[in-house]
């Protein structure tokens, strides 16, 4: 593998894709030549139906790795950066420990709290931050943005964007399941929308939206909620930020514990489900009236589509209509500020009382359902014991209850793998 002619260092957060969109720009050539020249397609005959898999966005093989750190003249860690992959450790989603899947490929492929082929973006991060090298290629297409749980930008206070504003496609629309849409287009800059718009026609070259994505200045004012629910989803967004930031906190209160990063996304996930198939039953917890109504519609609609699923022949997949993310952030910030407020019980009893009308509300519903979103392998075991259904299963808990105060810095619990009850002092940062 021979190296590039130029370099460039990846920015911060940013993704395979993202980088290779902007070397591409730097060194005057297509996002596609570069792919090849850094080792991403493989053999020859694989280069002329081109694509790079979507899997790459997530993970690369350690040869692929070092053939792409040579040619780029980074270093093994910084291309491995680029990948989602290392953002496993502290979101649940994507680590096998609540997501057992054998390969990148069955990680990303159907996995819905990966968002693969419909990224969100801030319009103002896009500008970049005026560097002289961002001036020219643009900001970073960050990783995070491919992350449900993250639905605003905290700096510039906003919800990302969800849709280019003028072909109103998700921006990077791609054929044949690949990471880089029009690899050949070497007309665009990185932060022009490469959705092609009109429809394909075989031989002909059909013209990229071409919109440019980045926007300086403000929000326009019709795409900013009532300044009580911004202001509630910027703090939850930067609560949420800060535990996937790899120096930020490692654990995070949970139902009266103290629980890994990785394990609280797990738990957020399984609640998403759990509110949208109980719905109403979660209303009281939303932070604000236009949260709530939002929710109505839209859970509404969820539950049109899992009865027509329920009613097809053949394999339902009745349980996606309610534990897929919403793609509009709003939703998607109205839903897990209510997770939130669930999980932020002072001890299991307490949550099991706030849990309690939705676990019945979903049971009452779909029973099968109701306990699928609360099987052992989908969630964390404090927030398990929280929401388990037999009685039984209440009696080790009460023993580690009665085992008298708990020290300071917490307290490892022998059934429990690796959890600690909280000391009151963590809690709500007390
Ligand atoms: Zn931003
Ligand atoms: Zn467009």
């Amino acid at each position: 593998m021979r190296s590039l002619p130029r370099g460039l260092d990846p920015l911060s957060d940013e993704t395979l894709t993202g980088y290779i969109l902007r070397l591409a720009h730097r060194l005057g050539t297509s996002p596609g030549m570069v792919a090849i020249r850094t080792g991403l397609t493989g053999r020859r005959r694989d280069n002329v139906l081109f694509r790079v898999p979507i899997r790459f966005l997530h993970d690369l093989g350690p040869e692929q790795v070092r053939a792409f750190a040579q040619s780029t003249r980074l270093a093994p860690e910084e291309v491995s950066r680029l990948l989602t992959s290392s953002l496993a450790e502290r979101y649940g989603p994507l680590s096998e420990k609540f997501t057992p899947r054998k390969s990148a490929a069955r990680m990303v492929n159907d996995n819905a709290w990966l968002l693969t082929h419909t990224p969100r973006y801030c319009p103002q991060c896009l500008v970049g931050d005026g560097s002289e090298i961002q001036q020219l290629h643009g900001g970073s297409w960050q990783r995070s943005w491919r992350l449900p749980p993250i639905f605003a930008c905290t700096k510039h206070r906003r919800l990302l964007r969800i849709s280019c504003p003028t072909c109103r496609q998700p921006v990077h629309t791609v054929e044949m399941n690949s990471i880089i849409a029009r690899p050949w287009d070497e007309d665009l800059h990185p932060t022009q929308c490469r959705t092609t718009i009109a429809p394909r026609t075989i031989g002909r070259l059909q013209p990229a939206c071409g919109a440019q994505l980045a926007e300086p200045g403000g929000v326009p004012s019709e795409e900013l909620p009532d300044v009580q629910t911004l202001e509630h989803l910027l703090g939850l967004q930067r609560r949420l930020q800060d535990l996937l930031d790899p120096v930020g906190p490692a654990m995070t209160p949970c139902v009266g514990w103290l629980i890994p990063a990785a394990d609280y996304f797990a738990d957020l996930r399984a609640l998403l489900g759990l509110v949208f198939l109980s719905w109403p039953a979660g209303r009281s917890f939303a932070a604000t009236p236009a949260l709530a109504e939002a929710l109505d519609h839209d859970a509404e609609q969820r539950h049109v589509r899992a009865r027509t699923l329920r009613d097809r022949p053949g394999k339902k997949h009745s349980s996606r209509p309610f534990t897929d993310p919403p793609l509009d952030p709003l939703l998607m910030g109205a839903v897990l500020g209510i997770a939130e407020r669930l999980l932020d019980a002072d001890d299991e009893e307490q949550a099991r009382e706030r849990m309690l009308p939705l676990i019945h509300q979903a049971s009452d519903l779909d029973q099968a359902l109701s306990l699928y979103l609360r099987r052992q392998a989908w969630m964390s075991f404090p927030l398990r014991v929280a929401i388990m259904n037999h009685f039984n299963h209440m009696a080790p808990m009460r023993q580690i209850i009665a085992r008298g105060p708990i020290p300071e810095g917490g307290r490892e619990e022998p059934k429990s793998k690796g959890y600690c009850r909280a000391p009151r002092s963590r809690l709500r940062g007390a």
